[in-house]
């Protein structure tokens, strides 16, 4: 059967059902064999004599950290595989961010082809920021208000995973977490949890609420919201926003919320906060995190929309402070299906308890603006990474598979926040904080070095397995103000009443532009875009003249040092023709590749580049402190360590689907850009 099976396959790939680009939530085609009885494929597969493929994926894990680390002993399982295996750093993608590196891991090919390019895109006809990877579509609703179609993601890539290929040779494939690949694939043998890109009931990220009676007045964070909390005689009573509520329009949502109602107590001398919340009565001591707790709203007759959530006790004695996480899916009746097979959600639900499931997974927002303690926060990921690591040694005791790809965010999110705690170089250093938090990214990669130790334990002799990140970290020392510079150099221009007295506050920096006479403008983390007449709403450069116009600011940008060290700005600057086909419209017209710790500066979204107009460098000063995102993709490479040696120079993500297909035996299609990294000499 298992020859029958890939002979199948081969025949439908060199038919060219996979030459051309089939989007990932479409179902795989249809294999032959797929009609007989799954467990007869299964107990054929279980009867081969191939090795396993394992690939555990850690988010921005930085080689030269990992080096160091490795060399005073600090992480004997990596250091065990480098000695048996191999240990390399691994190309990324231009740019090196994760939807775009996770993508080009997943699917073998660069972004050119995948059509993913960056965090953060433009809207063409608004002028305004979108989302790059994709987006959420609600759910839409019967006449009588029954849900006829749950809310989807729309993934912006076009190229079908090397798991779902794998699933047409007749492998089965565990996918756990891998970020940015929702909706999951439809597989035939295996299944998939979706990582990032899984959004919560109010279709962000991640939007978390901190209720205290320090605050005043209601106030937005990124990523969350602050709400007062009045306290009489030691009780309040919270209002906390859930899902919207439809308007009369059927389908329609407006701006109100269904509100999830707690009772709160406070008992200043033992420190405690009880909450009554509507499906049970907790009482937490400060400090504290509680159970998820699921609630339901009725949004229609016919519709009850099921989350859940968990609170942390920041503050229970002279003031009052309670976080509480984003509204998540109900795993027992998702809002949006995000496990393949679609019951596997309730399964995980029966086996481990009620579980997070946002794929924004650790709530960087409200630590930045102080509505989640360090200790919190930092709690939450060691636990997050330890609830992965059980799913993972789960499924592989399980013994049913022939690739099991696991991935983890901890590492890259505790980088980018903590990075500060151990650079004395950096503006946000400080000494009181380093005996606590000055080994905060150490730790996490010590517990990943823990995770590789307890999955090497269980590997067989022909097993392969791989560790890989998708780019490396480094510290974000000083931000560069993109805007600014576009408008000092006459490529954007503000607006007449822009120019005269401050901006207003909170206005997007793109609200600010002239279009009639800007010419480029930035957007995200390192993209800037030509104002080009017929593709942007307002454009003004004709398609002719961009090219010429993206290189000439190149030219000048290339060449910036910072004015007191010479130091380089940037590495290098990237034209579109390096990265995308001229008619992507998904795609800037430049990348910027920023040298050693600059990146952009983050004006937070609240048009504070506009309000600089002194300096073009700028100290950061928030607890996103370390970096990689703007990055040029050569300065921030990730890991790659193998049990078997890397046969190949200079590795990169492509590399990882086409490996794993050849070591399967499998067939690798001719689309796929990677190589296969070691001798498959079973
Ligand atoms: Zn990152």
């Amino acid at each position: 059967v298992n020859g029958i099976l890939r002979i199948a396959a081969t025949a439908l790939i060199t038919a060219g059902i996979f030459t051309g680009c089939q989007p990932a939530d479409e179902a795989p085609a249809p294999v032959p064999v797929a009609t007989e009885p799954t467990v007869s494929v299964q107990d054929a597969l279980t009867d081969s004599p191939s090795g396993r493929v394992i690939i555990l994926g850690f988010d921005g894990v930085e080689p030269k950290l990992v080096e160091s680390m490795m060399e005073v002993g600090e992480l004997p399982n990596l250091k065990r595989l480098s000695e048996q295996g191999d240990f390399r750093p691994l190309g990324t993608t231009i740019p090196a961010h994760s939807p775009v590196a996770w993508t080009s891991f997943s699917t073998s090919l660069s972004p050119r082809d995948h059509g993913v390019h960056s965090f953060f895109g433009r809207n063409a006809e608004r002028m305004s920021m979108r989302e790059g990877p994709g987006f959420n579509k609600r759910p839409e609703l019967d006449d009588d208000g029954a849900v006829s179609e749950r809310a989807v993601r729309i993934n912006y890539n076009k190229a079908p995973s090397f798991w779902s290929i794998a699933d047409a040779q007749g492998y089965r494939c565990k996918v756990l977490n891998v970020p940015f690949m929702t909706p999951p694939d439809d597989l035939d043998f295996g299944l998939q949890l979706c990582g990032l890109g899984v959004r919560d009931i109010r279709n962000t990220n991640s939007f978390s609420f901190s209720l205290s009676d320090r605050y005043t007045e209601q106030e937005k964070y990124s990523g969350g919201m602050k709400i007062p909390l009045p306290i009489e005689t030691g009780v309040a009573t919270a209002h906390i926003p859930g899902h919207p509520r439809l308007s009369k329009e059927p389908g329609k949502f407006v701006s109100k919320f269904h509100s999830l109602i707690v009772h709160i107590e406070v008992d200043r001398t033992e420190r405690t906060l009880t909450l009554e919340h509507p499906n049970k009565t907790i009482t937490l001591a400060e400090g504290e995190w509680s159970e998820w707790l699921p609630t339901t709203f009725n949004v229609t007759d016919n519709w009850d929309v099921g989350t859940i959530s968990r609170f942390f006790a920041a503050e229970a004695g002279e003031h009052v402070t309670l976080y509480m996480t984003c509204f998540q899916i109900d795993p027992y009746d998702p809002y949006t299906w995000f496990t393949h097979p679609q019951e596997y959600s309730a399964e995980l639900a029966d086996r481990y308890g009620l579980y997070k499931n946002i794929g924004w997974a650790f709530d960087t927002g409200a630590l930045e603006a102080d509505a989640l303690p360090d200790d919190a926060f930092l709690a939450d990921v060691h636990e997050t990474m330890a609830w992965r690591e059980r799913l993972a040694l789960e499924e592989i005791d399980k013994g049913d598979f022939d690739v099991l790809v696991s991935a983890w965010t901890g590492t890259d999110r505790v980088g980018h926040m903590y990075w500060r705690d151990r650079d004395s170089n950096h503006p946000g250093y400080e000494r009181s904080r380093f005996d606590q938090y000055g080994r905060a990214v150490e730790d996490t990669y010590i517990k990943m070095d823990g995770i590789i130790g307890n999955v090497m334990d269980r590997l067989e002799d022909d097993d392969l397995l791989m560790i890989v990140s998708d780019h490396g970290m480094g510290p974000f020392r000083e931000g560069f103000n993109v805007m600014r510079w576009l408008v000092q150099n006459g490529y954007a221009v503000m607006k007449q009443e822009q120019q005269q007295g401050q901006p207003k506050k909170r206005q997007m920096p793109l609200a600010q532009l002239d279009w009639s006479k800007t010419r480029a403008y930035f957007i995200g983390i390192n993209s800037i875009y030509i104002n080009v007449q017929g593709r942007e709403r307002d454009g003004i450069v004709p398609a002719r003249e961009a090219v010429a116009l993206a290189r000439e600011i190149r030219g000048k940008l290339i060449n910036l040092q910072h004015g007191e060290n010479g130091q380089r700005i940037f590495t290098d600057i990237f034209l579109r023709e390096s990265f995308a086909d001229t008619d992507d419209l998904l795609a800037p017209d430049l990348f910027l590749g920023y040298a050693g710790h600059f990146q952009t500066f983050k004006g937070g979204g609240k048009g504070e580049e506009m309000r600089q107009r002194q300096n073009m460098l700028m100290p950061t000063q928030t607890k996103w402190s370390g970096d990689h995102a703007g990055s040029a993709p050569e300065d921030v490479p990730g890991i790659l360590f193998s049990n078997r040696p890397v046969i190949v120079d200079n590795p990169d993500l492509r590399d990882i689907g086409a490996t794993t297909l050849s070591y399967l035996g499998g067939l690798v299609p001719e689309t796929f850009e990677g190589k296969a990294l070691v001798q498959n000499d079973r």
